[in-house]
């Protein structure tokens, strides 16, 4: 605690040079006129809803990430108040209020709102689409991040990678699955595109909060869910529920989740105070992976160790649900010109991404991991 706190103040009087020289190098021209030894950094309060619990300190750790990195290196002028899901906006309903300004950030998934337009799930990950180091590769690197902008450009929002969960597991089922034909009728929570292709699977799908899911599956409201990896999973207590483990969850192969920040806010921010922003996201999201990364290993240990069942998805299902997805978003590609436009260049990225880490990373992880 001690050296945190010595960085922190570190932190605040660098920041606050900082601050003091770019705002003489002009983002603020008037400020300028009475000199910097006077200047008083602007001050910014803004409020972010998360569509995520408290209590998972990975992917809602992200968001405390990015307020207390823009806080220290505002020196303490830009302050972006962290909100739990349902505490301010329902963990569902994070895009609304960030669109008309209600609050100026959400940290949520961008394929929660595919009812607004389907084209927004390429944001967070399609089934059997990229991997979580692709995904990232595609959206700043490669053109994939300006095509989701655009997207977003008719809701008054612009977004940013926050991080990414991995290949996610299948989930929890209370029974095994056999076959195909036992996803025939079973009740699952399961967002995104993943519950369509579900869907033309036989399975009754639920979109439900991360923080309500265990209560669902408790009361028998679901027979399965899944939410992300072993350490999330594990504390949000479902195997204590349903005890067959599956994998892989090829719905979300490296889902990346996002900051939503409203366009005027954004627009509205000291320029300084935008890279501020920029680099927090970013050391948000490199924490959100790692966290993930270094907690998933000894959470699926200790969830073996308490007798969770390990299960492999049956080949049909797999070929099933593969065979759905491409079908899915071809029909969406022909009726949406919008869909169209990012899936033809997503999919030309992906089939590279694919030749490429099929050779080294798949020939080295086959051998080794085994
Ligand atoms: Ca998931």
């Amino acid at each position: 605690m001690t050296s945190e706190k010595q960085i922190g103040r570190r932190g605040f009087l660098t920041a606050g040079a900082l601050a003091a020289a770019g705002t003489a190098a002009g983002c603020c021209p008037e400020d300028r006129a009475v000199g910097p030894n006077v200047h008083t950094a602007e001050r910014v309060r803004w409020r972010l809803a998360s569509s995520f619990p408290s209590s998972l300190d990975t992917i809602y750790g992200a968001a405390e990430v990015l307020s207390e990195r823009v806080a220290a290196m505002s020196g303490g002028a830009f302050e972006i108040r962290v909100f739990e899901s349902g505490e301010i906006v329902k963990g569902l309903d994070v895009m609304d209020p960030v669109q008309t300004g209600a609050v100026e950030v959400g940290q949520t998934a961008s394929y929660y709102y595919k009812g607004k337009n389907p084209a927004l799930s390429f944001d967070t990950c399609v089934p059997f689409g990229m991997n979580a180091r692709q995904q990232a590769a595609w959206l700043m690197e490669d053109g994939g991040l300006e095509l989701v902008h655009e997207l977003f450009a008719d809701f008054n929002i612009i977004t940013f990678p926050c991080g990414n969960t991995g290949a996610q597991m299948g989930g929890w089922f209370r029974d095994p699955i056999g076959s195909l034909a036992d996803l025939n009728g079973l009740k699952m929570r399961i967002p995104g595109m993943g519950g369509d292709v579900m869907n033309a699977l036989g399975v009754t799908v639920q979109n439900i909060a991360g923080g309500e899911i265990y209560q669902a599956l408790e009361r028998g409201v679901i027979d399965a869910t899944e939410w992300v990896g072993p350490y999330d999973d594990e504390k949000l207590g479902f195997h204590q529920v349903a005890r067959n483990y599956y994998y892989p969850g090829w719905w979300e192969p490296g889902p990346s989740l996002s900051f939503f920040v409203n366009r005027d806010a954004w627009d509205a921010l000291p320029v300084t105070y935008q890279h501020i922003f920029r680099a927090a996201s970013q050391e948000a999201a490199a924490a959100m992976t790692g966290r993930y990364d270094a907690k998933n290993p000894p959470a699926l240990k200790r969830l073996l160790d308490d007798g969770v069942t390990l299960r492999k998805f049956p080949d049909d299902v797999m070929a099933a649900a593969q065979e759905a997805s491409r079908s899915l978003m071809s029909d969406e590609a022909a009726i949406n010109p919008s869909y169209r436009k990012v899936y033809d260049i997503w999919e030309q990225k992906r089939k590279a991404a694919f030749q490429w880490f099929g050779t080294a990373e798949l020939a080295y992880a086959q051998f080794a991991f085994q």
